[in-house]
């Protein structure tokens, strides 16, 4: 009866593992792996049966396996929990940062029977640091000279002599009032990044020829198009109506499109701005013949700090598109992607044309 009751519990703990939203990996007192969940299976890219058998640091193939390898710390009794930031290699070669707990698997007689890691994918988390940690150092970069500059000229206005003169004082009274409003608009934009993360994004709407933007874009773009191989084309056959929006944000949007249709571009190719209307709505294509997207990726490249898996070493925090759509959402627009591996994407944005400003 006893047994059976144990039996039972044991199925129970076994189930458990199997369904806890961490990967989880046990081994034996020689390392080599015993038990291997399905979150393991999913982050690692291994199946269960490839691992089990196989020594730990041969699947995992972790960032402190040849030095400080946590399990060798808590199977020799060094700590009985370790807690660390580290890496694992999945199946497909990618290096996942991930948060490690590892701990030493006792028997109900308390002899050392194995060890258990338990981990989590943190490359979210490594991201959104990185991100937070490059905007701040931007911010204090930018911050930087319009202070050196204040301090400067107030240290001047103070110690200045009494001979120094009205129209000098004046002039380094402006000097500072420029300097000042200079970092204000900082400390707004800064705000503004923030607000467009946390969804408090206010929009200055006004009176927006789309066609001009867009042909100003076209010719700003067109050298560094030419430098990559890339045909650079602007097809606007029937002119744009001016739409009320926002301007500044706007060109942020096709900006963000069309360094992405150049980033992930294939030598040679063709980028193609293109637009369109209905009666209601004004759409602006950006279009490459590029790397693509995958199917199964189409659904988060809007997602904050979604960066694919073909991006290799190209520059980026996987934030522009989020703020792409955030921005074209505060018109009551729509964007929409398509694409095809290998083949290139079609970026939409689609806004709706609203009240049309006679004065223009
Ligand atoms: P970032 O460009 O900084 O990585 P984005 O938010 O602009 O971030 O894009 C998110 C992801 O969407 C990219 O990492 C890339 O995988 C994919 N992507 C965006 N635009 C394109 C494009 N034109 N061609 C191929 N992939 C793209």
């Amino acid at each position: 009866m006893e047994t059976l009751e144990k039996q039972a519990s044991l199925t129970f703990y076994k189930f458990i593992i199997q369904s806890l939203p961490v990967a989880v990996v046990t081994v034996d007192s020689q390392l080599k792996i015993t038990g291997f969940n399905p979150w393991a299976e999913g982050l690692t890219g291994y199946s269960a049966e490839e691992a089990v058998g196989r020594y730990c640091g041969e699947i995992l193939r972790g960032g402190m396996c040849h030095s400080e390898c946590p399990l060798r710390r808590v199977l020799n009794n060094q700590h009985r929990i370790v807690r660390i930031e580290t890496t694992v290699r999945s199946k497909r070669g990618e290096t996942i940062p991930v948060m490690m707990n590892t701990a030493a698997l006792l028997d109900e007689d308390g002899k050392l029977i194995g060890g258990l890691e338990a981990f989590q994918d943190i490359r979210r988390l490594k991201a959104l640091e990185r991100e937070k940690a490059n905007l701040i150092s931007m911010f204090a970069h930018d911050m930087k000279s319009p202070l050196v500059a204040i301090q400067g000229f107030a240290g001047r206005l103070l110690t200045g002599t009494s001979d120094m003169g009205e129209e000098k004082r004046d002039k380094y009274l402006e000097i500072i009032r420029e300097e000042a409003g200079k970092l204000e608009f900082l400390v707004d934009d800064f705000l503004e990044l923030s607000r467009l993360q946390t969804g408090k994004l206010k929009l200055n709407f006004s009176a927006t020829s789309l066609d001009k933007q867009l042909l100003e874009l076209f010719e700003a773009y067109q050298p560094r198009a030419a430098q990559v191989g890339i045909e650079f084309r602007l097809e606007n056959k029937e002119a744009l109506p001016i739409i009320e929006a926002d301007g500044d944000r706007l060109r942020r949007v096709f900006t963000n499109l069309l360094d992405n249709a150049l980033k992930f571009a294939k030598k040679r190719g063709t980028v193609t701005i293109a637009t369109e209307q209905t009666d209601q709505d004004v759409m602006i294509k950006i279009m490459d013949e590029g790397i693509g997207i995958d199917e199964r990726e189409l659904l988060y490249v809007f997602d904050p700090f979604h960066r694919g898996r073909d991006v290799d070493d190209r520059e980026g925090f996987g934030l522009g598109l989020a703020a792409v759509k955030t921005i074209v959402e505060g018109h009551k627009g729509r964007v929409i992607v398509e694409s095809e591996l290998g083949k290139g994407s079609v970026f939409t944005v689609i806004l709706p044309k609203g009240r049309i400003n006679e004065t223009f």
